[in-house]
């Protein structure tokens, strides 16, 4: 696994290793509400750089690497208004010197006036990429191969990634990812006995993290949290062939379907659409360990891992490392969440 990951072409983008760090003050806390709550650590691939941050970095530097070797002269990806893996794109496509055309659904019903111009999608015009709104009802495999071919007659090279960068492909960002998580878990002591929790939404970094799993034979146990689909059962099966196309590019064993594991309270009405739970879980880490969620992915998946321990679900497993994957520009995008649910913090 270890020499056919090596031989990927990778462009450098994200800043790595990314910490990794107890979260001693949120479990304080926890324990002082009577919950048995194990050691609870965080790995901050919120501070991967690539403006802003977040987990697509990881999975660009092999989609980037890829159009470069084959000569692509402008990245293609699609994603919601408010995509952080779009905004990464823009980033990524600006530090390797090609165009970056984005073709955003309009899917989320989110009401506030934010939405529609700030957060994300004001980092994608200052990053310079190119932006295709696209209605809720439009038919999105059809209007990308419209702007694939729109952009080959204009002369262009274009490189397609998929939503969340999740080829499997940009997956190998994860196998990655766990890699160097293995490492740093090792140093400290008791890798073994690790529960990775993480957002779960395209699929490509849950997937990349199980392939890693696989391919060494052990090691942290991986447990997403759902933050996009209803339907939990095609999602899991589309992580697991995802996760075999990864292991396939590196000859590496594939994920056992048992190890495919999400957990589904926590999405609420759907995908970007808040959550009471997320928002007391942005405000308790923001307070206690000064560390800003967000209200898509993270906000949700920390929401996930509050209530795992308040249910005493997590009381056997030796240690909890929260995947932090990034997502802050959303914040402001959701200005309304947080302003008017709670004055509390403005004295
Ligand atoms: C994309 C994203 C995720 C989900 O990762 P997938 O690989 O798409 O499942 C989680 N958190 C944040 C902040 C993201 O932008």
């Amino acid at each position: 696994m270890l020499d056919q990951l090596d031989r990927r072409p990778r462009f450098a983008l994200a800043h790595r290793p990314t910490p990794l760090a107890p979260m001693a003050r949120l479990r304080s806390l926890l324990l002082s509400e009577g919950c048995a709550c194990p050691p609870l650590l965080i790995k901050r691939d919120d501070c991967t750089g690539l403006a802003g941050g977040g987990n697509k970095a990881r999975k660009l530097e092999f989609l980037v690497g890829e159009a470069l070797a084959q000569d692509c002269d402008v990245l293609v990806t699609t994603g919601a208004l408010q995509s952080n893996h779009a905004r990464q794109t823009a980033a990524a496509a600006a530090a390797a010197g090609l165009g970056a055309c984005l073709v955003l659904r309009d899917a989320v019903d989110y009401p506030g006036a934010a939405y529609r111009t700030s957060g994300n999608l004001l980092l994608d015009d200052i990053l310079g990429a190119e932006v295709e709104l696209a209605p809720r009802s439009a038919d999105m495999t059809a209007h990308i191969d419209r702007t694939m071919e729109r952009l080959t007659a204009a002369g262009r090279r274009p490189y397609f990634a998929p939503a969340g960068g999740s080829s499997a492909c940009g997956a190998l960002g994860y196998v990655a990812g766990y890699l160097e998580l293995a490492g740093q878990l090792d140093e400290r002591g008791g890798a073994e006995e690790t529960l990775i929790i993480h957002a779960s939404s395209s699929g490509g970094t849950q997937a990349g993290l199980l392939v890693a799993h696989a391919g060494l034979g052990g090691g942290p146990k991986v447990l997403g949290v759902n933050v996009y689909r209803k339907d939990a059962e095609a999602m899991t099966a589309e992580i697991l062939a995802l996760a075999a196309r990864t292991a396939g590019l590196l000859a590496s064993p594939a994920p056992e379907p048992a190890e495919v594991r999400l957990v589904n309270d926590w999405l609420g009405d759907g995908y970007g659409a808040p959550t009471a739970e997320m928002r007391e879980a942005v405000a308790l880490v923001a307070r206690t360990e000064g560390i800003l969620l967000d209200p898509v992915y993270a906000g949700k998946a920390m929401a996930g891992l509050l209530g795992l321990v308040r249910r005493g679900a997590l009381a056997d497993v030796g240690q909890v490392v929260f995947l932090h994957t990034g997502g802050m520009p959303a914040l402001f995008a959701y200005a309304e969440e947080f302003a008017a649910s709670d004055g509390a913090g403005r004295g």
